[in-house]
């Protein structure tokens, strides 16, 4: 059956500018790292993102090497491009990536001009797209100058392949000077992704936040849930089918040790008293500062995304609650 987005998509969702540009965002986006990738059938994901339009979630994430295998996200989202979501495009925000392993060589990896334009190439042609609205330097990379890794996102808004360009994961250092860079160049820094969540706070301890709100950089939490662990799900011991338990998978012993937990643990009160799932203050937490336009979760399945949506019934926190999650997570 032909998908049809729901009339009422735009009567909940709220939406928030992108630092100082035109670009609006909703609070929640959607990420398709490692939940779209090669064994996921067609049929659920589209209910899920379906739903996720449905909601008012404009915004798809995703990335070159999104999978696994690298480029099997992209491909499905191609897929759902043609089959579903095609009438829909302007009221789509796709962004992709390059900056991390994608192809064997001294091509296929880091910030060079090379790389990124040729991995951008390959990302159009993996969702049948003719451009990206933003397109991200996954990484900084210290051995590339930056005038070059910059160079490639401008063009790639001057030959019209992408709408916006961003950074990811770039310090507060790096993030002043690719905006600079970008700025000579005439090309605004729309966007800066970074990950944070209420137990991962290195764009505050490094300033990265200020930076972005002084320049006008908007800013979209990747990770906000710190891949699952803030649901409490861990410190119920219920980990079968989930991310932890991956021994290959990227959340490690060390982000479920005992600290964590205790910590986890004294958020799940903080989150009953105000009537909330942990999942849902994780998020409010995460969307608490202007300077954050969008928190991008990833959900492996319908129900943790209806959950997820329930933040935007309560999304306001108190300074006692704020006081109380920074005295739970000190450790
Ligand atoms: P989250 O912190 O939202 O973690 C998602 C995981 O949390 C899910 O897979 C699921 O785990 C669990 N979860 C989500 N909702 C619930 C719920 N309601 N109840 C219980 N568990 C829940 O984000 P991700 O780490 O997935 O990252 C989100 C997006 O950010 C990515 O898809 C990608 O687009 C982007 N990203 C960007 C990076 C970058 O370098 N720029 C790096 C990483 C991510 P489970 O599957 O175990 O059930």
């Amino acid at each position: 059956m032909t998908y049809r987005a729901d009339t009422a998509r735009y009567d909940t969702m709220q939406y928030r500018r992108s630092g100082k540009s035109g670009l609006k965002l909703p609070v929640i986006s959607l990420g398709l790292w490692q939940n779209f990738g090669g064994t996921r059938d067609y049929p659920s994901a589209m209910e899920i993102l379906g739903h996720a339009f449905d909601q008012g979630i404009t915004h798809f994430d995703l990335a070159n090497n999104y999978g696994p295998p690298a480029g099997s996200s992209e491909e499905l989202f191609g897929q759902i491009m043609a089959r579903d979501f095609r009438p829909y495009r302007d009221e789509l925000i796709i962004s992709t990536k390059a900056g991390y392993t994608m192809w064997p060589g001294p091509y296929g990896d880091f910030g060079s001009r090379k790389y990124l334009l040729a991995s951008l190439d390959q990302s159009l042609a993996r969702m049948g797209l003719d451009y990206v609205d933003i397109f991200y330097s996954h990484r900084y990379d210290a051995e590339t100058p930056l005038e070059e890794t910059m160079g490639a996102l401008a063009h790639a808004v001057r030959s019209g392949k992408a709408i916006y360009v961003g950074i990811s994961s770039y310090p507060e250092q790096e993030t002043r000077e690719a905006y600079r860079i970008l700025k000579e160049m005439g090309v605004a820094t729309t966007i800066h992704q970074p990950s944070y969540s209420m137990i991962n706070r290195w764009v505050e301890n490094d300033h990265t936040i200020d930076a972005c709100g002084e320049l006008g950089i908007g800013m979209i939490a990747f990770s906000p849930l710190a891949q699952g662990v803030l649901s409490g799900k861990y410190n119920s011991g219920g980990v079968g089918g989930t991310r932890g338990d991956n021994p290959n998978g990227t959340l490690r012993a060390s982000h479920i040790e005992p600290r964590v937990l205790a910590a986890v643990d004294k958020l799940g009160e903080i989150a009953r008293s105000r009537g909330q799932t942990m999942v849902q203050l994780a998020l409010s937490w995460a969307l608490r500062r202007p300077e954050m336009t969008s928190a991008l979760i990833g959900v492996r399945n319908l129900e943790q995304l209806k959950d997820n949506l329930g933040v935007l019934n309560n999304l306001d926190l108190t300074p006692e609650e704020i006081a109380a999650i920074d005295e739970a997570t000190k450790d």
